[in-house]
């Protein structure tokens, strides 16, 4: 990428109201059967003009043809059973009722990668595909058979590396796997939830990345948030071993949070995503904030590996504010962008 501060964003964007109820997570399908491929591909190249009209550099999928990040590549797989649910704690946070794994788990057929297919046969610009973690898919079951969230990682972190590859082969640029358990379980994550992404990074040759952040817009995130205190400094359990993996690039959450960007002085030599655009304010950002926020990432990263990006994920959030953010973002990536090539012109 020769580009200076190349945008893009964590993953997730609005769904056309003809596709899904707008502003919900798990937004059940309004079509059906061929229809419903037919309107998740128009859907995927609608969300890719809007994102290239927002000027953003890298783009995605817009997770256009899933109901659910985590959810929809686990019912893709076989030893989940969706119809016998169990009450569990997710992210420590908050209730639901979540589908169990009742025998070894496997991946028969690719998930995402005729999608993926699909999206780098309409765009000649970088792509970034996000799948979720094996700690984040582990949090999000009730395993009746392995009885161990480890091995279960281990299990899925082994099918995300397939999927991954193939991924790569259908000409994805940068793989990313969305690990928001991260922030909650720090000694598993020391453990062996670095070590399951390891295994799901496993001889890729593509760009990769791992997404960590405090969570999508809606209530139970914020209400965990409020318990956290003025300085949020989850990222310090995790970016030190983070460092010492073969993970190429790191996404955080930075504008409107109260994490202490020093932090990431912790994760130097790394490529690291900065959230620009808070996902959970329906106030859009102007321009001057999000190269405020660059402008203070750049005392820790350097300007050829900071990536200016969103917190989270756009799912929830009305199209329309989502489209003004994301200008917001180029427009913000633009201003330090002239500031660096000023400088640089001035060397
Ligand atoms: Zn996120």
């Amino acid at each position: 990428m020769t580009r200076l501060l190349p945008t893009s964003t964590a993953g997730s964007l609005p769904k056309p109201s003809w596709l899904a109820a707008p502003e919900q997570l798990w937004s059940p399908w309004k079509l059906q059967g061929e229809e419903l491929v037919a309107g998740r591909q128009d859907a995927l190249r609608v969300t890719l003009a809007e994102q290239d009209r927002a000027g953003i550099d890298i783009v995605s999928d817009g997770e256009q043809t899933r109901q659910h990040f985590v959810t929809t590549f686990i019912e893709h797989l076989d030893g989940v059973d969706f119809a016998q649910r169990e009450t569990v704690k997710i992210r420590n946070r908050y209730d639901a009722s979540v589908p169990t794994v009742v025998g070894p788990v496997s991946r028969e057929t690719p998930v995402f990668v005729e999608d993926a297919r699909f999206l780098r046969a309409q765009t000649e610009k970088p792509i970034k595909w996000a799948l979720p973690g094996p700690m984040t898919m582990v949090d999000t079951l009730y395993d009746a058979h392995y009885k161990s969230r480890e091995k279960l990682a281990w299990e899925f972190a082994a099918i995300l590396n397939r999927e991954a590859r193939e991924l790569e082969a259908a000409g994805v640029d940068i793989v990313q796997f969305d690990e928001p358990a991260f922030n909650v379980f720090f000694d598993e994550v020391n453990d062996w939830g670095i070590a399951a992404l390891e295994r799901a990074i496993e001889g890729l040759k593509c760009e990769t990345a791992v997404h960590i952040c405090y969570g999508y817009g809606i209530k139970a995130n914020t209400d965990w948030k409020k318990t956290l205190g003025s300085q949020w400094r989850e990222y310090e359990h995790t970016f030190p071993r983070l460092m010492a993996s073969g993970i190429d690039m790191v996404s955080l959450e930075c504008h409107n949070s109260h994490v202490p960007l020093e932090l990431i002085e912790l994760l130097r030599g790394k490529k690291v995503m900065i959230g620009a655009i808070d996902v959970a304010s329906s106030a859009i950002e102007t321009p001057e904030e999000v190269a405020s926020t660059l402008r203070k990432a750049l005392q820790f990263v350097e300007a050829e590996k900071l990536y200016p990006c969103t917190n989270c994920g756009m799912a929830p959030l009305p199209r329309d504010l989502a489209r003004r953010k994301l200008a917001a973002l180029s427009a913000g990536a633009a201003i330090v962008r002239g500031e660096l090539s000023l400088a640089l012109a001035a060397e």
